[in-house]
């Protein structure tokens, strides 16, 4: 009797972990039992399969049956395995006692916890799962009927949707599914994506600081914007996603995953940049995450607007700093550490004055307050490469305004010109570009690009971090422009991004 191998992903710590199973029947005698690493046995799932398939009504053979898992992968927790996996096991259990052919199984992902009466149960983090199966070159995904939907939204791969044993049986023998539940006809009419208001134009107060959100959005930089009291910041948020080209596929798996596992209602595919905007009494649980996202992974490869970045809690403002270093966010948790992706654009506005009001930028509060305030920024101020401030006073020349949409396109050319120029080292975005890329001989700027800002550094307005948080400005400042390499207008260009005027004495 040859052995049965099927194969299945569980959630391992918010990152999907496959797990190979291997079946074997044999005669003389009845038993069951299931053993994984380090001789951890699986009474649970054991009973549940047993019972599962003679609940069905399928006979149990006189046989030693016996089960074997193999987590793949290192880490620890490798002995656990969670229900998710009961499907590819009673698969390959069917198979191994003949009540279908195992060559039915080849090339397919199982996913799904199997009740005591055979029902195929729901499994949580379907869409995440799914997308790691397709990830793995798996054409064929069989998943519970209740996960059908999110399942179904990961391009280019096969989903069967199965709620009982019985269907599995009837698929694999005669190669009749059951029906797919229907989808949104488009599948950018739902979701968060779809009804939201794009700004066609930004308005004329926002002028000014046009070119500066131009930069940030096309190389992705980080934004500390000073606001005066009657800015709309929620609209800033909304100007500068509107200005974000949408995510592919694969970026928009991840993002739907990142929002279905936090329990958010996902209806198709999120296809544009999310946007999230907590308020300063935000937690680090919220912000971070715990068994679920948190925030910064709600915004990934999207936005997280800061308003008053100063009045969030000190170990807030910390927290952050893993995922602007790492693009992840870990959780140490009494089951192990979770892992979440949290690549996110961080926009951290603050007053200019510790006050709300509006006195003038000389008056009002005293200058260690004004200095107190700004320093309570201080964990995430050096990530924060780009410095503007909006003044909605100050009306700005509505007439010479672009729409969106042709800046939008601008963006959209800088970004694939960075894209091409990074993609043998791995990155896209000229923000998240490391120091030792940007160092490469071929990659190096001339002295004379650089002597503006090489003065900075030995005057020490501009910190070793911030040199290249500056070149990397510069990167972007030229892709906008079309040219090669940053001369050094444009590092000239990138400093004055960095330390506008007026600070900049
Ligand atoms: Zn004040």
């Amino acid at each position: 009797m040859t052995a049965v191998n099927t194969a299945t992903l569980t959630p391992h710590g918010g990152v999907p972990r496959e797990v190979l199973v291997q079946v074997s029947a044999t005669p003389g005698g009845r038993s069951l039992i299931a053993v994984g690493p380090n001789g951890a046995s699986y009474p649970e799932l054991r009973d549940r399969v047993y019972a599962g398939v003679t609940n069905t009504g399928l006979t149990w053979p006189d046989r030693h049956v016996h089960i074997t898992l193999t987590p793949q992968g290192p880490g620890p927790g490798k002995g656990s395995v969670q229900p998710s996996a009961d499907l590819a096991v009673t698969a390959a259990v069917l198979a191994a006692t003949g009540h279908l052919p195992s060559t039915a199984l080849n090339e397919t992902m199982f996913l799904g916890e199997v009740g005591l009466d055979g029902a195929v149960r729901p499994v949580p983090d379907t869409l995440a799962l799914v997308a790691a199966a397709a990830d793995r070159g798996y054409p064929t995904v069989m998943v519970p009927a209740a996960n059908a939907r999110h399942a179904m939204l990961v391009p280019g791969v096969h989903v069967v949707a199965v709620q009982s044993l019985s269907e599995l049986v009837t698929w694999a023998t005669t190669g009749r599914q059951p029906a797919l539940p229907a989808l949104h006809a488009d599948g950018a009419s739902a979701g968060e994506g779809a009804a939201e208001a794009v700004p066609t134009f930004l308005p004329g107060w926002l002028s000014p600081a046009r070119f500066a959100l131009e930069v940030a959005t096309a190389g992705r930089h980080h934004l500390n914007l000073t606001v005066t009291p009657e800015v709309p910041v929620p609209l800033i948020g909304e100007c500068l996603r509107s200005l974000l080209p949408d995510l592919d596929d694969r970026q928009a798996v991840e993002v739907s995953a990142l929002h279905a596992a936090a329990g958010r209602q996902v209806d198709a595919l999120i296809r544009r940049p999310p946007l999230q905007a907590p308020g300063p009494a935000t937690s680090v649980t919220t912000m971070i995450g715990g068994r679920r996202p948190g925030v910064a992974s709600l915004a990934h490869r999207g936005v997280l607007l800061l308003h008053n970045a100063p009045d969030f809690a000190p170990e807030v403002l910390h927290a952050l700093r893993q995922p602007l270093d790492q693009q992840i966010v870990q959780v140490a948790r009494a089951r192990g550490i979770m892992t979440f992706p949290a690549d996110v654009q961080l926009v951290a506005t603050s007053r200019p004055c510790p006050c709300s009001t509006a006195h003038s930028r000389t008056g009002g509060c005293t200058a260690p307050a004004r200095r107190r305030y700004s320093n309570q920024m201080h964990s995430i101020a050096d990530r924060l490469a780009i410095t503007v401030r909006i003044d909605a006073s100050a009306s700005g020349d509505a007439s010479v305004g672009e729409s969106s949409a042709t800046i939008a396109a601008r963006v959209v050319a800088a970004r694939a010109a960075a894209s091409e120029r990074w993609a043998q080292q791995g990155h896209s975005t000229n923000a998240e570009v490391p120091i030792d890329v940007l160092r490469q001989p071929a990659l190096r700027l001339p002295v004379p690009a650089t002597s503006n800002l090489r003065r900075l550094v030995d005057v020490g307005q501009v910190s070793i971090r911030a040199y290249h948080a500056v070149l990397r400005l510069a990167w972007t400042v030229s892709d906008l422009r079309g040219a090669g390499q940053p001369d050094k207008e444009a590092v000239d260009t990138a400093v004055e991004l960095y330390l506008p005027r007026g600070d900049n004495h």
